[in-house]
């Protein structure tokens, strides 16, 4: 039996709750059908509860808040909490001055709370350093007064767990040494528990942005308190955990494919999953609020976020591409059009020495009119290159890092299944590809700490 036959995918768009009676919807990145209403979590077969995202609808600020005050944003309709005593000046995210102080209007309470440990000053720092490592980036990047807008934020965050069930397809392949190739058709479920993978509840905050500066260290988590607000900013949330189910079930499928990707990497030497089904049951949430050094820059008509992570000091951010990578990028476009170029000088040259100087110094007079169009062309050629170069600089910026894997986040504590069906399926003859071979390399050098587990885990020999 294939690992498929398993998930019925089953999409019932009329059925309703069994708890609240509101109309459920199939969710294919967790493989359940959810209601949006109540928060429950059904599997699509019988329409057992398996899970449950609490529900949390922002009520009215209560008397017990009046110690907070909440600023909106004129221009970008942004909104940040503060203490009584800290007030806002400029909008952090589009940095207009026009901020309307008022009352708290909804509550605001998180769970937990993982107070600042750097500094304005570090933060700074932290980011003039990450600066360096992109060359020739704009001076408005690194200008002083740009840089003091940096602003202290606590980041809506839901901190979810879950029990993830996974079945990954693939194909594998085994070098016999001999010039010959094994290759399997990978067939794997795969149960694991994740732990506090955070998703950020801010819709003015890039969740990209966000996942890059992870992680936290959750050690110093501490029940929300008012008294960490002074001298800082707070976000309230705007999507709610249940807003984000696809972006949670992505990350959690990306997680299973990496899992599958360390069980395999001694057992075979090349590669490739595809998830074919998943489901997550037991979820639980818990909200709070992770400090986060956040800057809005904004250059040539275009937005660049940066952050700093105010536990770990870790930043990221985007920024435009570096000179020296817009002068590779001429050249690319350089040599991308030149051979057309020459080309269509050619047929004119062509055509030209034909026409006016004779077949008797045909060759000559062709080489000299190529000469003399490709001279004349380049009026043209020049600024056409020079504009795509342009575009590609300011429609590119520096990537920023990827989430942390699934080695961050899984629950060692917890159980960790695989069941495998591996087949082979047949010989080839062995191609060489270099690149593979370095990946592979680097695959199996980071993630030591998860092998050692894993090897604990299923005392097997095959994850070293
Ligand atoms: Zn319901
Ligand atoms: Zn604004």
């Amino acid at each position: 039996m294939n690992w498929n036959d398993e998930v019925d995918v089953f999409s019932a768009n009329s059925a309703k709750c069994p708890n609240c009676a509101s109309n459920i919807f199939f969710n294919e990145k967790i493989g359940r059908l959810v209601c949006s209403f109540c928060g429950g979590i059904f599997t699509p077969e019988t329409l057992e509860p398996v899970g449950y995202i609490e529900k949390r609808d922002i009520d009215e600020a209560g008397e017990e808040e009046n110690n907070k005050q909440e600023f909106v944003c004129d221009s970008c309709g942004a909104t940040l909490v503060t203490d009584y005593n800290t007030s806002a000046t400029f909008c952090a995210f589009c940095g207009s001055p026009s901020l309307l102080g008022r009352r708290l209007t909804k509550q605001f309470r998180p769970d937990l709370l993982i107070p600042f440990k750097v500094s304005k000053e570090e933060a700074i720092s932290n980011y003039r350093q990450w600066l360096r490592e992109h060359k020739g980036v704009p001076r408005a990047f690194s200008e002083s007064a740009t840089l003091e807008k940096i602003t202290g934020f606590y980041i809506p965050f839901w901190l979810l767990d879950a029990d993830c069930t996974t079945m990954v397809g693939g194909t594998g392949q085994i070098d016999n040494g001999d010039n010959t190739i094994a290759n399997f058709f990978i067939d794997r479920k795969i149960e694991f528990h994740v732990t506090k993978v955070p998703f950020d509840g801010c819709k003015k905050i890039s969740d990209i942005l966000m996942e890059a500066i992870e992680p936290f260290n959750y050690d110093d988590l501490v029940p929300y308190n008012d008294m960490y607000l002074p001298g800082f900013y707070a976000q309230r949330y705007d999507k709610s955990a249940l807003d984000m189910l696809d972006i949670i079930g992505i990350r959690l499928d990306s997680y299973a494919q990496g899992l599958v990707k360390h069980f395999s990497a001694s057992e075979y030497s090349k590669i490739t999953t595809s998830s074919v089904g998943s489901y997550a049951d037991n979820f639980s949430q818990l909200y709070a609020l992770l400090p986060v050094w956040f800057l809005n820059i904004k250059y040539k008509d275009q937005t660049y976020s940066i952050a700093v992570n105010g536990q770990t000091g870790e930043a990221s951010g985007s920024l435009p591409i570096s000179k020296s990578q817009v002068n590779v990028n001429t050249v690319k476009e350089v040599l991308k059009w030149l051979p057309l170029y020459v080309g269509v000088c050619a047929v004119f040259a062509a055509a030209f020495s034909i026409l006016l100087i004779g077949k008797a110094s045909y060759l000559t007079g062709f080489l000299l009119s190529l000469l003399m169009i490709c001279i004349c062309g380049l009026t043209v050629f020049l600024p056409f290159v020079y504009k795509r170069a342009k575009y590609t600089k300011f429609n590119q910026s520096v990537t920023i890092d990827k989430a942390p894997g699934v080695e961050e986040y899984i629950d060692y504590s917890g159980k960790i299944n695989m069941e495998k069906k591996d087949i082979f399926s047949h010989m080839s003859i062995k191609v060489e590809h270099d690149q593979d071979d370095l990946s592979m390399f680097k695959l199996k050098k980071r993630n030591t700490l998860l092998n050692y587990v894993l090897k604990k885990i299923f005392n097997d020999n095959s994850f070293s």
